[in-house]
């Protein structure tokens, strides 16, 4: 079975809810028969069964889950009798004659067949498909679509299909299942063995409460998987799917609720006091207001850090959005009750940015700071492990590093995370379990410059409270963005000289390092050599990239922070964290090769000052999801709305796919075209959890089981922590 948590086929696996039921196997209506391997069909040897695998199928459980991915509508076959002339259609006809005929114009040729059925014969005609001459034989079933050209009741053929015998009906009749397949297995031979064990999929039994089947007008599971397969109506289809993508996405969602739930249990966290003195004071010498969003975040944070329940919070925001300032609201807070606070970063170079921001916006404030970095040599490091262990330090910055076995804090109750989208639920929850160290669990906050839509975000930080901050600090300005072509590239040069003789700078950002041999692609070494001696020759350029050691890289961010170097010519190291207010042109080679995300974050990296910035992309795009990812960038700065479009771009697979260790495969479900589901399927599982917390009610006890087969990865791992 793949893990798909799609059928309440076989028997529950290990236990998700501590002190319930018994395993609720027993209970499972399932027809057992669908356990077995796909061998038993008739014809299936073990190569066949081989081949399969390919396809995830294993068993006939397997099988009757692996659902087409459209239908072809036959509904519109006629019988040869009632054609009309000129009309497109779809017959089903048996082979009565064959021929091959030379005509007078060169390279055309007619393979024709006397084809019939009980209303008359008619001539059905191919162009130029010789070799259907030797395959067509007397006495076949065939299924032809084309027009009917009345005269000589002869009819041009689109698309065929030759049916085998005795199994005519599977493939020609209402809506036919198209499935993916292999070289080897067929969708005849799918459809062949699904018409076999349609019986089976009548039996399956239904892992939802029959209650909320009843008040929901839902069909039940059994009949959704063979309107799947066998469908009378698109409107049988359209249904089963809905409720199929439903129970998918109740599953997940209530899993995830569960899990959350298990955690907290058995975490205690760390009360913290009501705001105090330095928040007040580091608010009030802010040389801003809060926007209205950052105070709405503020206050649901500061709801969460005083209950004892430790806080588990996503924060979201836009690059510039002024998540920083929030960060350092938790951190004070947990300062002011008395204890300790930690921001990490996912690299060494972006903690250090933090740090250093740290200590300019607290230099004020009588606070003592460490930054923890790898470069330590141990005699450095031990005094700071010491003053950590013995509470002499209140703010700890580093990597994850910090949260190393050797590493103790003597009263950590917060800690801040940036950049969270890199890790899935399983390194959230690995995190906290690390940073709590057997003692209290400190409050969490997880912040992302990654907009990700609300769809995407309930599936993968359904573990989390997500706290967003929508709106920008005022007085932001839309960074233009264009697409040039490149005929334009040379006024494009002129446009960047123009701007770095008013004094400002220049990111050019190039795809790879080294120069490659075959594709144009313009590495930075190379292109930094080609720009200094031709288009930017007088002017400063400097080079940066990912394979430098840290301390040149350092080096080369600080004299373009400085203004020292007026071109930065570098890779995508410079997507995060990079803060230039005077930079006002990022330019991006080869743009149609970076993700929409991407783009996002190199965009962000300027439009950051006073002065009016541009982004300049250059590149062809010769895919339409690449043309489409430009056309976007060019149309919105807002990157939820770049984050929409990207998961209609390219489907939530690939996103999820990235982060969703420890989550259940969704196999039918598409957020982008399921919101409406999923936002239903929340609801619902919060209901029923709030309704039967262990789920321990008999007619529960279907869908605990499912639950513990969809997640039993991450439940095994639960166990360990
Ligand atoms: P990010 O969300 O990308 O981390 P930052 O916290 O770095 O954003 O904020 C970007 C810039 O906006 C910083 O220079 C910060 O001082 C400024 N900023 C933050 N909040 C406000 C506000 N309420 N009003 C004006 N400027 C603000
Ligand atoms: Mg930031």
């Amino acid at each position: 079975m793949t893990k798909s948590g799609c059928l309440a086929l076989f028997a529950g696996s290990g236990l998700l809810l501590p002190g319930s039921l018994p395993p609720t196997s027993k209970l499972s209506l399932n027809p057992p028969e669908l356990n077995q391997p796909l061998t038993v069909l008739p014809g299936v040897g073990d190569a066949t069964a081989k081949e399969a695998g390919k396809l995830g199928i294993a068993t006939l459980g397997d099988l009757i889950c692996h659902f087409p991915y459209r239908h072809e509508d036959f509904t519109s076959s006629r019988k040869i009798g009632e054609l009309k002339w000129g009309e497109e259609a779809t017959v089903s006809c048996r082979v009565e004659r064959v021929s091959l005929k030379r005509t007078r114009r060169r390279n055309l040729r007619l393979v024709t067949a006397v084809v019939g059925d009980e209303t008359g014969p008619m001539n059905a005609v191919w162009f130029n498909q010789d070799y259907l001459a030797g395959r067509l034989k007397p006495g076949d079933n065939l299924l032809v679509r084309g027009i009917y050209d009345g005269p000589g009741n002869s009819f041009r053929v689109k698309s065929h299909e030759i049916l085998g015998g005795g199994e005519a009906g599977l493939h020609t009749s209402g809506f036919v299942s198209v499935y993916s397949t292999t070289e080897k297995i067929s969708v005849k031979r799918l459809r062949g063995w699904l018409g076999r064990i349609r019986p089976l999929g009548g039996r399956i039994a239904d892992p939802l409460p029959p209650a909320m089947l009843a008040r929901l007008s839902m069909p039940l599971k059994a009949d959704s998987v063979l309107s799947m397969h066998f469908p009378r109506r698109p409107a049988d289809y359209h249904l089963a799917r809905r409720r199929l993508v439903f129970e998918e996405l109740l599953l997940l969602q209530a899993g995830l609720l569960l899990r959350r739930r298990i955690l907290e249990g058995n975490r205690t966290g760390v009360r913290l006091e009501a705001e105090g003195d330095l928040t007040r004071r580091f608010l009030s010498a802010l040389p801003f207001e809060l926007t209205p969003d950052q105070k709405r975040v503020c206050a649901e944070i500061s709801g969460d850090l005083m209950k004892a329940r430790p806080m588990q919070r996503l924060l979201q925001g836009d690059v510039g959005a002024g998540k920083t300032v929030v960060a350092v609201y938790t951190i004070l807070r947990a300062v002011e009750s008395g204890r300790q606070a930690a921001m990490m970063a996912p690299t060494e170079v972006l903690a250090e940015q933090h740090f250093f921001s740290l200590q300019r916006l607290l230099s004020a404030l009588p606070l003592r700071l460490a930054f923890f970095s790898s470069r330590l040599t141990p005699a450095e490091r031990r005094p700071l492990l010491k003053r950590l262990a013995g509470g002499d330090i209140d703010i700890a910055v580093g990597t994850h590093a910090l949260i190393q076995p050797d590493i103790a804090f003597a009263r950590l109750a917060a800690v801040v995370v940036d950049e969270q989208h890199r890790f899935g639920v399983r390194q959230r929850e690995e995190l906290a379990a690390k940073a709590a160290r057997g003692g209290p669990t400190p409050h969490m906050l997880h912040m992302t410059a990654t907009p990700i839509p609300r769809t995407l975000a309930l599936t993968l930080y359904g573990d989390l409270d997500v706290s967003t901050i929508v709106k920008m600090p005022a007085g932001r300005r839309k960074v233009s963005t264009w697409l040039v072509p490149e005929a334009k590239r040379p006024g494009a040069y002129r446009f960047i000289r123009e701007q770095l003789d008013a004094g400002r700078q220049c990111f050019v950002v190039c795809p790879l390092i080294e120069e490659p041999d075959d594709a144009g692609l313009r590495a930075v070494e190379t292109e930094a050599d080609r720009l200094g001696k031709g288009e930017f020759s007088g002017y400063r350029l400097g080079v940066l990239h990912g394979q430098m050691p840290a301390a040149e890289k350092k080096e080369m961010m600080g004299r373009f922070a400085a203004g020292e170097i007026q071109v930065l010519v570098t890779t995508t190291v410079i997507e995060v964290g990079v803060d230039v207010a005077n930079a006002t042109v990022m330019m991006i080679e080869e743009a149609d090769r970076f993700g929409l995300a991407q783009l996002h974050q190199l965009r962000g990296r300027v439009g950051r000052g006073k002065h009016r910035s541009y982004c300049l992309l250059f590149g062809d795009p010769r895919t339409g999801p690449a043309e489409k990812r430009l056309a976007a960038m060019r149309s919105t700065n807002d990157g939820f709305a770049l984050a929409d479009l990207d998961l209609r771009i390219r489907g939530e697979g690939q996103l999820l796919g990235e982060r969703q260790s420890g989550l259940p495969d969704l196999k039918l479900a598409r957020l982008a075209r399921d919101r409406e589901i999923l936002m239903q399927a929340r609801r619902e599982a919060r209901a029923l959890l709030e309704d039967d917390p262990a789920l321990a009610r008999p007619e529960n006890a279907l869908f605990k089981d499912e639950i513990n087969r969809a997640f039993s990865d991450s439940l095994d791992w639960l166990g360990r922590v």
